[in-house]
């Protein structure tokens, strides 16, 4: 790879050769992929993207830690569109918002940009089996893309994982063990497992190829807004490595020369569970809190990167804010009623966070602010229709299409 000079701890500072299946530093650190920005300056041109035909996250090739000789992953991940939400500015007060759908990612969540990452590497490692644990997406995204490429995978969910992940895992042919308590347990057990067999690992913040794979979604936020900046990029966090990895697309950018400053991040979390926001609020070290939320995807008591997301947030002099299981259903229907966005509730915790913030006068009226939404709603209907509520339901009669119309104050124009 000629564009990545090594991997070096975030913790110790060690430097290590970037070979494919790296995982943490012998101190524990997590690794970040370190890159020869000069090459890249030389080979990679805001002209040379924009003549590219690859909408995919393949299109960054030269930003992605992969061999040149490494195939594309066969699933279409990334390039998800952002739209330009001018009726949910409006309502929330402020001159400019997009909406990153990440929901339409080939199995339906951000996560798919880790996990082709992990499938590329794993082919370079000439691994034929991958293994993971996951609150749900990362699993469901592997197996998806571990079964396009012909992959066997051992996948990890807490029994909690809402049913919609579950059938994706099931259908995609994983191995799948429903570990009968938190997430905290599952990934013990993973990663007890992966010990044991020595499988390729796509664990959150073990293998730090996967954050690379996730900051694609930070490279075309700013590629489709024509490399004009944001003010603010809000987006929910559970681990930390969608942050992370956001944040790393972004330097990459402004190391490159492509972007010439830098937006301020808006770390979501649930009320029930945000021991990363707590950190930078109190200035103290993280500590693990209970998981107490229906934002399952971000439901993560003992953050596995908290050392980058940490990082991100205070480098981009970030901005922190939780909010309820309530405030998430209401950005869920929010994100529908005025976007035709339907993100799952982790999905939507970044716009409940932006709504959040916009009421409490946090964010100027001519700020321009992007929120990513990171998996679709269709994993999880049960929430969904708590939510949303139920339709009207009655015999297919007329009369009682009219009466029922009177009752609902529903009145057709
Ligand atoms: C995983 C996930 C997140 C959070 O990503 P982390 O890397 O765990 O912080 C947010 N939303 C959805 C839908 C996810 O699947
Ligand atoms: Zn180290």
């Amino acid at each position: 790879m000629k564009n990545v000079k090594h991997a070096k701890c975030v913790k110790c500072g060690k430097i290590y050769e970037a070979v494919p299946n790296l995982t943490n530093c012998s101190c524990g650190g997590i690794l970040d992929i370190v890159y020869d920005y000069s090459y890249i300056k030389g080979v990679l041109t805001k002209e040379t993207l924009a003549a590219r035909r690859d909408n995919s996250m393949w299109r960054y090739r030269e930003l992605l830690p992969v061999e040149e000789s490494t195939p594309n992953t066969p699933l279409r991940v990334g390039w998800s569109p952002l739209y330009q939400a001018d009726t949910l500015a409006r309502e929330l007060g402020i001159a400019r918002l997009y909406v990153k759908d990440d929901g339409i990612n080939p199995t339906a969540s951000l996560k798919d940009r880790a996990s082709a990452m992990a499938v590329a590497k794993a082919q370079e490692a000439g691994a034929g089996v991958i293994a993971c644990s996951s609150t749900g997406n990362a699993a469901s995204s592997l197996a998806g893309n571990a079964a396009a490429a012909g992959l066997k995978t051992y996948i990890f969910v807490p029994s909690r994982a809402p049913k919609g992940k579950v059938a994706q895992l099931m259908t995609f042919g994983a191995t799948v063990i429903s570990v009968q308590g938190s997430y905290e347990d599952t990934f013990e057990l993973s990663r007890q497992a992966i010990d044991k067999w020595g499988w390729y690992n796509r664990n959150a913040a073990i293998n730090p190829y996967l954050s690379e794979g996730k900051k694609t979604v930070g490279l075309e936020i700013m590629e489709q807004l024509d490399w004009q900046v944001p003010d603010y990029i809000a987006i929910s966090v559970g681990d930390g490595c969608t942050i992370a990895g956001l944040w790393k697309g972004l330097k990459d950018l402004y190391a490159i020369g492509f972007i010439d400053r830098l937006p301020r991040l808006i770390s979501a979390q649930a009320a029930g569970c945000y021991p990363i926001n707590r950190a930078i609020e109190t200035g103290a070290d993280w500590s693990p809190m209970e998981e107490n939320t229906l934002a399952d995807s971000i439901a993560v008591g003992v953050p596995r990167n908290a050392d980058k997301a940490l990082a991100a947030i205070r480098e981009s002099n970030g901005l922190t804010v939780e909010v309820t299981d309530g405030e998430i259903m209401a950005a869920q229907k929010l994100l529908g009623r005025t976007c035709g966005v339907f993100g799952e509730p982790a999905g939507v915790t970044g716009a409940a966070g932006l709504k959040k913030l916009c009421g409490q006068g946090k964010i100027p009226a001519d700020a321009t602010v992007v929120s990513v939404v990171t998996g679709n709603g269709l994993k999880d209907v049960a929430n969904a229709i708590n939510a949303c509520g139920e339709p009207i339901s009655i015999p297919g009669d007329m009369e009682l299409l009219l009466k029922a119309f009177a009752e609902n104050g529903i009145v057709v124009e």
